[in-house]
């Protein structure tokens, strides 16, 4: 039953490349996660220094409104000692109470943006705290994926070349069809007796004579209900239906 030991090993072969296959496509997708993970947090600290930016240049732009509206009033203060009429007077002294007014609301909001700004500036530097320490572990799993990747792609080629030289010494009418049933089901075209009368690939009743062959173990069979190759068990507790 040599034929049997090297379709075995011909199929070991198969199962280990196809994990191997299973464990490389999964590294892009767990790049991919991370890559998007560490988006997600990149973009969060842009938008958090965006905010800060936004609320300093609001600060900035309201002092210099204040600013500006100081100078108009001292202007109009420093005009008050020539202005003749009563009337040109009050309305002069309206106008610089009029800034007055303006610049304590403008003042009253410098206050509350720099209180958005102490809340801003704390977001951005938990963002930013994130984000790096986030950033320097992401890279590091990446680039250990990276490498996991290259090591696995070797062993699939080991893997192959094995298979190859295993696929080479098996007689070609057995290789083909076991090709041929590996394409229609998978890694899984090799099934043992089970119970003494049972495919274990398709779990399903033999016929007794049949089964009997099966046991007897002189040759390889076909389960005729799946395909499978089918083999006797080593252990004689399963080949034998008498013990069940
Ligand atoms: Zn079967």
């Amino acid at each position: 039953m040599g034929e049997l030991v090297n379709l075995l090993d011909l199929e070991r072969q198969d199962r280990g490349i196809e994990r191997l296959e299973q464990l490389l496509a999964e590294i892009p997708v767990q790049i991919e996660v991370l890559e998007s993970d560490l988006q997600t947090k990149r973009s969060r600290l842009e938008a958090a220094q965006a905010a800060v930016a936004k609320a300093e240049k609001k600060r900035r732009s309201t002092e210099s409104h204040i600013e500006a509206n100081q100078g108009k009033a001292q202007k109009l203060n420093a005009q008050l000692m020539g202005i003749k009429t009563n009337r040109e007077y009050k309305a002069a002294l309206a106008e610089i109470e009029a800034f007055n007014k303006k610049n304590s609301d403008l003042e009253t909001e410098v206050l509350l943006l720099f209180d958005q700004l102490d809340e801003l500036e704390q977001e951005r530097q938990i963002a930013a705290t994130e984000f790096e320490g986030f950033a320097a572990d992401a890279e590091q799993r990446i680039s250990r994926r990276q490498e996991q990747a290259a090591v696995l792609e070797a062993e699939k080629r080991d893997a192959e070349t094995s298979r190859e030289k295993i696929a080479e010494a098996l007689e070609p009418r057995l290789l083909k069809r076991y090709e041929k049933l590996r394409k229609k089901i998978g890694n899984h075209t090799i099934a043992q007796l089970v119970k003494g009368s049972i495919c274990g690939g398709c779990n399903l009743n033999l016929r007794p004579q049949f089964a009997a062959e099966v046991r007897r173990g002189e040759k390889l069979h076909y389960c005729e209900n799946c395909n499978r190759f089918l083999y006797r068990p080593e252990s004689p507790d399963e080949a034998d239906p008498e013990t069940h």
